[in-house]
């Protein structure tokens, strides 16, 4: 592909091999509240390693929630979930941070550092590494994502694209086995939605599982292996894309698509 041949890294088993080794992620019967508000109401989801999983749905039914059950930036009330088959409850969130990546809608970068810092500063930070390391593995992923000629930028002089592209790179540094994708392109201009998409796209080809909650339809029916809808907390379907986008059982999603699509 494109990126691999960009960054020199070939798939090592031969043409068609997944770069990336994913782990598995089978979430049962997770509850989640917020005080008295419950958020998460039971959700069951398998996703399976090296594959991509659109999560969608209106507004307030939980998709975030999910997202950061995942990472373990909240904690479930109830079920549990399993990486790989090894609950995530028991690891250390530090640890659990390293195999599961997280991309947000605002970038969050630190503003005061360069491009190239601010993928360092997870791979010095989180994982102990030697300095020189972290900025050959920062450069190596920021020219995956199209960026070697801005690594020295901060934030402020880059487009939401290219935040957006940079906050990538600093999640593939970790050299995670799920990446999170929260609303990514919900606040990029129209014009710069479409790289970051790409780019996604590009990392599903290669084998990376990912679970993104996204407004776009269209990267979901293209690139997604699964895609769930939910509704007040649970998932209402799950299922391939031609089944749930033109083959909805349930009026909720019916609904849903109608106002969307
Ligand atoms: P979605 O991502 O699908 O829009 P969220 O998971 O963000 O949904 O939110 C689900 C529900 O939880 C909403 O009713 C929201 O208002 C509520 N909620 C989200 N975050 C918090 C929070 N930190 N404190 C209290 N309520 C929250
Ligand atoms: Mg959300």
């Amino acid at each position: 592909t494109e990126l691999a041949a960009a960054s020199g890294t070939q798939p090592a088993n031969g043409a068609g091999a997944a770069r990336f080794t994913g782990g598995a992620v089978k979430v049962s019967d997770l509850s989640m509240s917020y005080g008295d508000l419950d958020v998460l109401k039971g959700v069951d989801l398998d996703i399976a390693k090296g594959t991509v999983t659109c999560i969608i749905g209106p507004s307030g039914s939980g998709k975030s929630t999910l997202l950061r059950c995942l990472n373990r930036l909240v904690e479930p009330k109830g079920g549990n979930i399993l990486l790989d088959g090894e609950s995530i409850l028991a690891m250390k969130p530090e640890s659990l941070r390293r195999r599961v990546g997280m991309v947000f809608q605002h970038f969050n970068l630190f503003p005061d550092h360069t491009a190239l810092e601010n993928v360092m500063l997870s791979l010095t930070k989180i994982k102990r590494m030697p300095k020189g390391e972290a900025r050959r593995i920062a450069e190596m992923r920021l020219t995956e994502v199209g960026l070697a000629g801005r690594k020295d930028h901060r934030p402020a002089s880059l487009s939401g694209g290219q935040q957006q592209r940079v906050a990538i790179a600093r999640a593939l540094a970790m050299d995670p086995e799920v990446i999170l994708f929260d609303e990514v392109t919900s606040a990029l201009d129209p014009e710069l939605v479409k790289g970051v998409l790409d780019l996604m796209a590009n990392l599903g080809r290669q084998g990376m599982t990912m679970a993104v909650v996204t407004h776009e339809m269209g990267f979901a029916r293209k690139v997604a292996d699964q895609v769930v809808f939910m509704d007040e907390g649970r998932i209402v379907e799950a299922g391939p894309p031609g089944q749930i986008f033109d083959n909805p059982r349930s009026e909720r999603l019916k609904r849903f698509l109608a106002e969307v699509l």
